[in-house]
């Protein structure tokens, strides 16, 4: 049990480091998103998700009694999957963020569903509870992202025939 129950807390603890990461990425995306207003708007609904992740995470963290000060930033592991994210300067900026998150999403799904197990092999009722919350914010994420795909993807196409800035 107690194997258990740090792997959960190491796990929980990715996992706000990823969200810490993910809002970085959010923020400058939105930030530079100009001529695509409904990802814009989605994105940054998804800031707002992200951020009471954040402290949802902090909250089951604490309830393990590792206070934040425990909370290490382990984000060298996300650092390199972000690092796709640098499609940031390219032409087709606005499709490789879809790219990009579309992907993220699906991680952070997988990532919760790892642990939503583990937290039920410890009987942790509240932190399933949590997590689950979370997990469908993801799931809505992802399916917005899939939904919306081709629409970002023909305005992109378009604008870049008619010579307009496609890129963000
Ligand atoms: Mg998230
Ligand atoms: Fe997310």
């Amino acid at each position: 049990m107690e194997q258990i129950r740090d792997t959960f807390v190491e796990w929980l603890r990715d996992a706000h480091a990823a969200e810490k990461q993910a809002l970085t990425m959010l923020g400058s995306q939105a930030g530079r998103i100009e001529n695509y207003p409904a990802l814009k708007a989605r994105i940054e609904q998804h800031i707002q998700e992200t951020e009471s992740q954040v402290a949802a995470l902090e909250g089951l963290l604490e309830r393990y009694s590792t206070g934040s000060s425990m909370i290490k930033d382990a984000t060298g592991r996300m650092m390199a999957f972000a690092q796709g994210m640098s499609g940031m300067t390219a032409s087709d900026e606005v499709v490789k963020g879809g790219l990009f998150s579309y992907s993220f999403e699906h991680m952070e799904i997988a990532s919760y569903q790892i642990l939503i197990a583990t937290a039920r092999r410890l009987g942790d009722t509240e932190a399933v509870s949590v997590l689950e919350r979370i997990f469908d914010q993801e799931v809505d994420m992802a399916n917005w992202l899939q939904d919306n795909m081709d629409s970002v993807v023909n305005e992109y196409l378009t604008r870049l025939e008619q010579n307009v800035e496609a890129k963000r």
